[in-house]
């Protein structure tokens, strides 16, 4: 027989968005952006494939050292303190792998990111969650949180409610291990903790490229931190985590934060006015400072609507989970997009 390691026969596996086949859907499902990338992007990938793309047969810089230094001054911190990942998830990843080994405690509120707790398992690391109270705080947060590494996702993921800097600051001290504050959709929200990091040693801020820069295809994140902690990081990871186009892409993408406004307008507009008319048709929305929304039905048969939407080729997350199961998660697309869901949903009634 095979002796795989027990914990990972016994894991399940992460499951990731469903990602649908054939035309003429609408994809609301992955909080994917519905906008391109800067142009500067694309500018910046093909000129990466002059001469017959003659510069892919030599390895990428595997300090990724442009855009480090493009998001250190851009954040406004030394490059030693910056580290660029093949995707945020890399970031988790080999956070868990640098804090906690087996048996060791990660924490964690539920609901956020699904992708901890595998990443935690296939560590062998132990899982602690904790639940959320009414007013958005984490119940029952221990006066010292003694387990290796706490995520906070914020904005919460699905929920959309963002955690404040006060209130992130009141956490960082009672974590005896590091605090990770994964800021995934911090670009569509009014505050972020980037700034905290000066200030409390065990906080680390991970970003991805995957949704404010309409960049998923690419796999790039970025995470600030100590540079003892991105030294790590950086000892950890495979050596050519970036490959050249995705290297190209994240620096071009930085230097284009005209653009990222642009877009983050759109959403973020978008997300108000769709937000408001669903409420005029009688659902609960509480504010979201993501690229999506927690859309709760007035008799919570979030099932019905996920159904009746996908019926219409309009794809959007229902979770069955009993935390969530009386809400979807609806994305953030484009204005033609989302009242296409209004109509659509005024239709199931
Ligand atoms: C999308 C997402 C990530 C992963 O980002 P990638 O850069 O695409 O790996 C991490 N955390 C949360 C909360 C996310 O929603």
């Amino acid at each position: 027989m095979l002796n795989l390691r027990k914990n990972i026969k016994d894991m399940a596996g992460y499951v990731p968005g469903f990602q649908p086949e054939g035309e003429g859907w609408t994809k609301l499902n992955s909080n994917e952006n519905p906008y391109p990338p800067s142009p500067k992007v694309v500018e910046a990938i093909i000129a990466e494939l002059v001469d017959g793309g003659g510069n892919l047969r030599k390895y990428p810089d595997a300090g990724s050292k442009k855009s480090r230094k493009i998001a250190a001054d851009l954040y406004g911190y030394d490059p030693s303190w910056v580290i660029m990942a093949n995707g945020s998830d890399e970031l988790l990843n080999n956070l868990i792998r640098a804090f906690a080994g087996e048996e060791d405690e990660i924490g964690y509120v539920n609901p956020s990111y699904s992708y901890y707790g595998p990443l935690a398992e296939i560590q062998g690391a132990k899982i602690r969650t904790f639940g959320l109270t009414e007013d958005h705080r984490i119940a029952d947060f221990p006066e010292i949180y003694e387990g290796k590494i706490f995520f906070l996702t914020s904005p919460n993921a699905p929920l959309g409610c963002c955690f404040s800097n006060a209130y992130i600051e009141e956490l960082a001290p009672r974590c005896k291990g590091i605090l990770v504050v994964d800021e995934a959709y911090v670009d569509f929200a009014a505050e972020n903790a980037m700034e905290l990091v000066h200030k409390y040693e065990n906080l680390v801020v991970t970003r991805t490229f995957s949704k404010s820069y309409s960049l998923a295809g690419m796999r790039i994140g970025l995470a600030v931190a100590r540079p003892e902690i991105v030294a790590a990081l950086d000892k950890i990871r495979d050596h050519y985590h970036l490959d050249r186009l995705a290297l190209v892409a994240a620096e071009a993408a930085l230097l284009d934060q005209d653009y990222l406004r642009m877009t983050l307008k759109k959403v973020c507009d978008t997300r108000e006015w769709f937000s408001a008319e669903l409420r005029k048709l009688g659902f609960q929305v509480d504010p979201s400072g993501a690229n999506y929304i927690f859309a709760i039905p007035e008799d919570r048969n979030a099932k019905r609507i996920y159904e009746g939407l996908y019926a219409e080729k309009i794809l959007v997350r229902y979770f069955s989970d009993p935390l969530l199961q009386h809400g979807v998660r609806i994305s953030i697309g484009t204005h033609e997009e989302m009242a296409l869901t209004l109509k659509a949903i005024s239709a199931i009634g």
